[in-house]
């Protein structure tokens, strides 16, 4: 098929054992860990989820670099548990929810907070904070089929090796199927599909020349640099 201008890259993410995770949308769950919602200023009690997005072609590969982006003072790291979608659907049931997991990654939501906070206190959109060039680097898929459904386990970042970020999946406000069911409730999703689900508390500033090492238990890792 020919088209007007050059057709872009089809944005991809490594899966261990098996070829690469082709991208089609990037969901990041908002303040999913009632320790950093307290830290950002919300009151964690359960309100229903809240999403935002990311363009696919956001997505950085393990062991790449983020270049510092445009137009803030204040990049933001914040650590997730990454769920890859394998099978799509709407109105998914919270039961057979996992069904629809082909696998798990860790991410990195990075923010431009100085530009994310301006934005809600004018109640603009977040997508210049949050959805810019670079801002999604995503580890390696491990296949739900190799590792199973992680409930619980660490989820650490660390800057040049101090620890700035610690949680556990077991504090998720909203578990994994439960953000499918509901985010399935609000569109439909297909194969390709991200969701970044949350981050713990302890998110900060870094800057040029930082290595962050994310992991999360029983998932795998994440490394970058910001450039
Ligand atoms: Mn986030």
């Amino acid at each position: 098929m020919a088209f007007a201008v050059s057709p872009p890259p089809q944005p991809a993410v490594a899966v261990a054992g098996s070829d690469p995770f082709p991208v089609r949308r990037i969901y990041c769950v908002g303040r999913n860990y009632a320790a950093h919602a307290r830290e950002m200023g919300a009151d964690p009690d359960r309100e229903p989820p809240f999403f935002f997005m990311k363009p696919a072609d956001a997505v950085v590969a393990d062991g790449g670099a983020v270049p510092y982006p445009p137009a803030t003072q204040n990049l933001h790291h914040e650590v997730e548990l990454v769920v890859a979608i394998g099978r799509g659907g709407k109105d998914i049931p919270v039961d057979t929810a996992l069904e629809h997991v082909f696998g798990y990654a860790v991410g990195l939501d990075m923010t431009r907070r100085d530009l994310q906070n301006a934005a809600k206190k004018e109640g603009k959109p977040w997508d210049m904070g949050k959805g810019f060039d670079h801002s999604a680097p995503c580890g390696t898929i491990r296949r739900a089929a190799d590792i199973g459904h992680p409930g619980k386990g660490a989820v650490r970042l660390t800057v040049n090796g101090e620890l700035r970020q610690q949680g556990d999946l077991s504090d998720l406000i909203w578990s994994v199927s439960e953000t499918i069911s509901y985010l399935s409730g609000l569109v439909e999703l297909a194969p390709g599909d991200l969701i970044f689900t949350g981050t713990p508390e302890g998110v900060g500033p870094v800057v040029p020349g930082d290595r962050l090492d994310g992991s999360v238990e029983g998932v795998g890792t994440l490394a970058v640099t910001i450039g």
